[in-house]
């Protein structure tokens, strides 16, 4: 490819979904990052898409809503495209309820989820016993969302790869910026930028095959049942940090709080440790649109812990603004 339309700087799962959705518009794509796909956030194992509770709506939870709800057309086009398979599942979430209050509260939030979820999907108090993979809960109830998916973040990204170079684009290592600019660079570019930092985080694979069960969400922790017979749970969050890459202690005591919470992870083994750093802007929301320390180029970050989540439409909203002077960016994600 002599000349590109667009250059993509960064090939995390931002960066990768704006290149895709450029591509699939027929834009010429060229995507640039040192490291190569995944070095940040992106190569990590959780992979949880799950909505905020469905109440005190705002811009970032309607577009977090948006995305889901697009999210397994969206995923099945990248895989057809490139032959990838990003591991999509719209399985469910369970939040244990631990006393009378927080019950309360679910059911006043299920009545929200109707009307905020527009009919399609449900927030409801369900019995603990007979869930498969049920965790431990003091009231015997839990919140079920059949909202929540969960997503291969290897497989995502192998997947946008593939469905990338079917149509042409290149990610390569170094090479010359050509036509309109877009940084996804991660918590690495928001600082350098001025626009923001990084939050650690520490996240474990274990090795127990649960089948397509809803993922768990208790004491902080979440607990991700994938299709290749693994389980992730995470998350640590560290506001400063020694090595961005070194697991520890913290992550010991997140994996003890999993098997705490679904005892059928008790004698799972860990196979994995891994750690990144999410990208989190100054206003704490993603930042898109123009970029307001690079006259004339474009910015999409601070996807801080959303980020699988929302990439679809980030990278759909990204390629309307960039290719088609569409901008269908919420105010409230500017700089
Ligand atoms: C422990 C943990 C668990 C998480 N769990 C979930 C989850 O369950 N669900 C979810 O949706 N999100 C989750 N997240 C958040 C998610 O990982 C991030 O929101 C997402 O990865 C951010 O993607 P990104 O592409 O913006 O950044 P990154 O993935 O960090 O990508 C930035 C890329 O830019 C490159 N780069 C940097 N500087 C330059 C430069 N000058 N030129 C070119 N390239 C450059 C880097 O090499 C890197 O590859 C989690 C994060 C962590 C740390």
């Amino acid at each position: 490819m002599a000349i590109a339309d667009v250059t993509v700087f960064g090939a995390g799962i931002i960066g990768l979904s704006v290149a895709w959705a450029c591509a699939r518009r027929g834009a010429r794509v060229l995507v640039i990052d040192p490291d190569g796909p995944g070095a940040g956030a992106s190569g990590g194992v959780v992979g949880a898409l799950s909505p905020h509770v469905p109440e005190g709506w705002d811009e970032l939870k309607a577009f977090q809503f948006e995305a889901l709800c697009m999210a397994p057309d969206w995923w099945a086009g990248v895989g057809a495209a490139g032959g990838g398979n990003p591991g999509f599942a719209r399985t469910g979430r369970l939040q244990p309820l631990a006393d009378a209050a927080a019950v309360e509260r679910a059911r006043a939030r299920s009545i929200g989820a109707r009307t905020l979820w527009q009919g399609a999907y449900r927030w409801e108090v369900v019995e603990v016993a007979g869930q498969p993979f049920a965790p431990v809960s003091a009231t015997g109830l839990a919140v079920l969302d059949t909202l929540s998916a969960r997503l291969s973040p290897a497989g995502a990204l192998a997947a946008l790869t593939a469905a990338l170079t079917a149509r042409g684009g290149r990610i390569v290592a170094e090479g010359r910026p050509q036509g309109r600019l877009i940084h996804a660079t991660g918590h690495r570019g928001l600082t350098a930028d001025g626009l923001g930092g990084g939050v650690k985080g520490q996240a474990a694979v274990l090795g127990h095959d649960a089948g397509p069960v809803a993922q768990v969400h208790a004491d902080g922790v979440l607990i991700v049942p994938h299709a290749d017979g693994t389980v992730a749970v995470g998350s640590t969050s560290e506001r400063a940090w020694q090595h961005e890459k070194a697991t520890d202690a913290l992550l010991d005591a997140v994996i003890d709080r999993a098997r705490h919470i679904v005892p059928a992870l008790a004698g799972a083994p860990v196979l994995r440790r891994w750690a990144g750093i999410r990208p989190r802007a100054v206003t704490g929301r993603p930042l898109l649109g123009p970029h307001p320390a690079r006259p004339g180029e474009y910015v999409a970050n601070g996807a801080f812990r959303i980020g699988f989540g929302l990439a679809p439409l980030i990278g759909e909203t990204m390629a309307a603004l960039v290719l088609e002077g569409e901008n269908r960016i919420p105010p409230s994600f500017g700089p």
